[in-house]
This record gives C-alpha cells, structure tokens and sequence, in this order.
C-alpha cells in the first residue's frame, strides 16, 4: 500500500467551507442555549436510567459521520440533559456561572492548540499565562512577582502548594530520599476541603499525618489548639511542616485568622499555605476584612479561577511568594528538553513545566486572563460584591420566616434548613427526623429543576446551602426562594409524617 501523501480526505479534517458551516451552526446554538438559561429547568428532570437509554450502548463506531451533524447532535444531548451552573438559579456547591468569553476563549485556544509546557513552544500563551498570575497576584495583594501556575482546579492547586512546602521544609533531600526519614505534620482546621486528605495520601504520608484543628462556633480555626497541636508533636520528635489556612471554607465560607497563623508559622518555622480556592479573590474588595487581606502572607495561595473569576471549568491557580520554591519541588532536566531560550537574548523563557504537575499543557490562562480585561479590576469587585450583598439579601429574608431558620452567612454562602412550625419547640430533641426532613427536601429542590442548592452539615444539623458565584442572579431570583422551599418542606413533612 503507497502511502497517501495528499491527505486533504483525512477523516478528522474539515474543508474550510465545513468548518465555518459548522461553526457558526454551533455558535447560534449555543447563542439560543445561553438567551435560553433563565426559562430552563436547572438541573435535567431525568434519570440516569433514561440518560444511558438515550445515549444508547453501541460499540465504537467503526465508521464516521459528518461532523456539522455531530456537532448538532452533541449540543441537543447536552442542552437537554445537563446542569447548567450558567442558570440564575442555580447555587448549588461553589460552581460558578461561566463568562461567555471564556467558551470562545477555549475555542480559540484550541485552535492554535499551543503547548504550555515550554515557553518556546507557545510565546504568546506563556506570556499570557505569566501576565494572568501576575495580574491575580495584584489583585489579592500577593506579590506580583511570585512564582505562579494555573492547573486544573482547587485540588490541584492546593497540591503544588503543598509539594512545594514539603520539600522547602524537609531538612533532607526528600525528593531523592523520600519521606522515610521523618515524620511529616500537617495542620489544618476541621473545615478544610477533602483535597488534604487526598495529598496526606497521595504523596505518602497517609492521613493520620493530619492534625485536625478544632474550630470556634464561627468555623474559625482555634489558634490555642493550633498551637497545642504543634509544641504536642515537636514534643513526641514529629516533624511539622505545614500550616494550612482557609480564605472561604467550603462549607460556610469562613475565613481563619489567618494573620495569627501566619505568626504561628513564623515562630515555628513552617510553611504558610492559604486555600483560597473559593474567597481569595474577595480580597480585592475594599472592604475585605483584615483577616482576608492577610492571605498575603501566605508562602503559597490556591485559588480557582473557575469559582469566583466566572471562567469556564477548569481553571486553578497557585501563587507561591517565591518562584525558586516551585523549581525546587518540580524542576527536571531531561537531555532532550532543548527549552532553555537563545543565548543571545537577555531574557530566559518560562517553562511552566519546571512548575507543577504536567508536562504538555493547554492554554487555560486565556478564558481567565480575556474576563480580567473584559471587565477589569472594577467589574470584578462589582460582581463579587453584588453575590456577597445577595447572600446578605438572602439571610435576612430567611431570618423573617418562621418556618425557616438561619444558620451562617459568610462571604456569598448562607445557610438555613426548614423547621416545620409545631416542630420550633422541640428542634434538638427533633434532630434526626430535621435532618432527615431537609435532607430530602434538597433533593426534591434539585430534581424539581427549579433552583439549585447543595448543602453542609454544621454541629450535627442538616442544612440548606446557597452559595451565589454567580452573576446572572438577580435580587427577583433570591426573592423566590423562600416560598419555594417552604411550599416544598410543607409537601415533604406532610408525606414524611404519612408513611411512619
Ligand atoms: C472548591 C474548593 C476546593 C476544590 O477545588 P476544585 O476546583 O473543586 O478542585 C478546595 N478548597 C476549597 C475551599 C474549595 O472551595
């Protein structure tokens, strides 16, 4: 067989006629989907049975098929059986709506395809990424000239962090050693996220490695107990390392007193690492409050663009105050890595692969770095500013329901559950059928495609959690709240109390 040299009939090549046919096809669709967002139900009425009917169970199909009616095929699946997080309506978990420039963002990126692993592999795109991490630096007050790399969300995120204070703080050459040597202490407060958990594992120190700081009624971490912990372990030989603070826990959006920790870590010689996954960036806002703006005194910040700079999954970023931290936890040379820039230019490139996890990287920088200039400094403080007053919003007309109760508000979360009236008196004794009453009222709420919330499960109580990323909500959006879940918690109490 000769080989084919005029591959103009590659299967997954399209004519440029086919391309623009497409493509504009799929941008009106995708015009009307988002026109569309606010009639639809949020979350798809359907079940995963009738999901996997529709999807079918044919194997790989050895044939192909035009690409603009895949195209068209594609978006009808997913417009019809998705949950939209872009909905006005949906403050479900910390999941934003998307800037609609990020979606043209990433079409655009990966056109040009380049590859963010070295810098003279994608001059552009590094230099966006490098300008991106230096414009979130000044945004949160973080030095602008900290080293810096945007992966894939929180969890990776808090992981570069923590590799890079691993081996900043291991007296002993762990990354050739390994971690036999000493007993590696983590500390974090009761609040913190699940991706520690994931790194005491992943990388080996297994989670009894974790010291779980008690937290005050507020979700604060308390400093006294933090202190105990650590004297406690240097006592016993352990070794401590980190100290990890929250700017915005996941569950109620708590900040820790992260001026005080900081201290703590300076004192006892350990790294600083805020998970700013969720409210870092609402440190910009004038009104931050002192324990917020502390998070510049972080050794390394996780944040995620995909949460409250609006762009599009996936978008996590790490901050380290100094870059030579990363290269040192990171950084290797093979022989054929040729990406050490031309002699004779003064300037070296930025090889993002010597700062994290992967090698060949995509362009995520370019969704996150084209919404900061389309909306600027002050766009951003006006949306977070306006999610943080509809959370206020929020609590204070739950605080006038009887049938309701107001648990947390902090940063755009709030939190509430539903009390049936005659229950008020006895709610303690009544916790159990509470929470179980309201943790089946949420599920109707999601399937109901009416509103979107999550929860979080606060002193033993099953609470109701709205957490507004989110810049399509309006106040009229938050207004209906509260009859809809009352409507609905009277609907389940009533049937719960008929089949006992
Ligand atoms: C969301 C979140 C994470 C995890 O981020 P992903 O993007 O989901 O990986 C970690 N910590 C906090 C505080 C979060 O809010």
């Amino acid at each position: 067989m000769s080989l084919r040299l005029n591959r103009k009939s590659s299967n997954v090549e399209m004519t440029p006629e086919e391309f623009r046919k497409a493509g504009h096809e799929i941008v009106d669709k995708i015009t009307e989907f988002l026109e569309s967002l606010p009639v639809k139900p949020v979350a798809p009425r359907k079940t995963l049975k009738e999901m996997r009917t529709i999807l079918g169970n044919s194997s790989l199909p050895t044939k192909g098929t035009d690409s603009g009616k895949l195209l068209n095929e594609a978006a009808e699946l997913l417009f019809n059986y998705s949950t939209f997080n872009g909905h006005p309506k949906f403050w479900g978990y910390i999941t934003s709506s998307a800037t609609p420039i990020g979606a043209l963002a990433d079409l655009l990126a990966a056109a040009v395809n380049p590859n963010v692993g070295a810098g003279n592999l994608s001059l552009a795109a590094t230099e966006i990424e490098a300008q991106t991490i230096r414009w979130i630096a000044e945004m949160i007050g973080f030095p602008t000239d900290c080293g810096g790399i945007m992966v894939s969300g929180g969890n990776m995120a808090n992981f570069v962090g923590f590799l890079a204070a691993r081996k900043a703080k291991a007296d002993w050459n762990i990354r050739e050693e390994g971690l036999n040597k000493k007993p590696l202490i983590i500390y974090v407060s009761s609040e913190t996220h699940t991706w520690i958990q994931k790194a005491a594992d992943l990388f080996g120190m297994g989670t009894n490695s974790i010291r779980w700081i008690e937290v005050d009624e507020k979700q604060r971490m308390k400093i006294n107990d933090l202190k105990k912990k650590i004297k406690f372990d240097k006592e016993s030989g352990n070794y401590p390392f980190i100290v990890v603070g929250n700017a915005g826990t996941v569950g109620t959006g708590a900040t820790d007193p992260l001026e005080e920790i900081s201290s703590v870590c300076k004192e006892n010689n350990l790294w600083f690492h805020v998970d700013g996954a969720y409210g870092s960036v609402a440190a910009v806002l004038p009104n931050a409050s002192k324990d917020l703006k502390a998070i510049n005194l972080a050794d390394s910040i996780a944040l995620d663009p995909h949460k409250w700079l609006y762009a599009p999954l996936e978008a996590g970023c790490t901050l380290v105050r100094k870059k030579e931290f990363m290269l040192d936890a990171f950084s290797y040379h093979p022989e054929y890595y040729r990406f050490e820039g031309d002699e004779n230019e003064e300037e070296k490139p930025i090889n993002f692969y010597e700062f994290g996890f992967q090698n060949s990287r995509g362009f995520r920088a370019l969704k996150v770095w084209l919404a900061l200039k389309q909306a600027g400094k002050n766009g951003y403080i006006k949306m977070i500013t306006e999610d943080i007053e509809l959370a206020a919003h929020l609590f204070n007309l739950i605080s006038e329901e009887t049938e309701l109760e107001t648990v947390s508000n902090n940063l755009s979360i709030t939190t509430f559950r539903y009390i049936p009236d005659d229950l008020k008196e006895q709610k303690d004794q009544k916790l159990e059928y509470l929470n179980e009453l309201n943790e089946e009222l949420l599920d109707r709420l999601q399937k109901s495609g009416e509103v979107y919330l999550s929860n979080a499960v606060l002193d033993g109580k099953f609470v109701l959690r709205v957490c507004i990323v989110n810049f399509r909500t309006t106040k009229l959006d938050i207004e209906a709240l509260p009859d809809i879940v009352k409507n609905l918690g009277k609907q389940v109490d009533q049937e719960k109390r008929i089949s006992k």
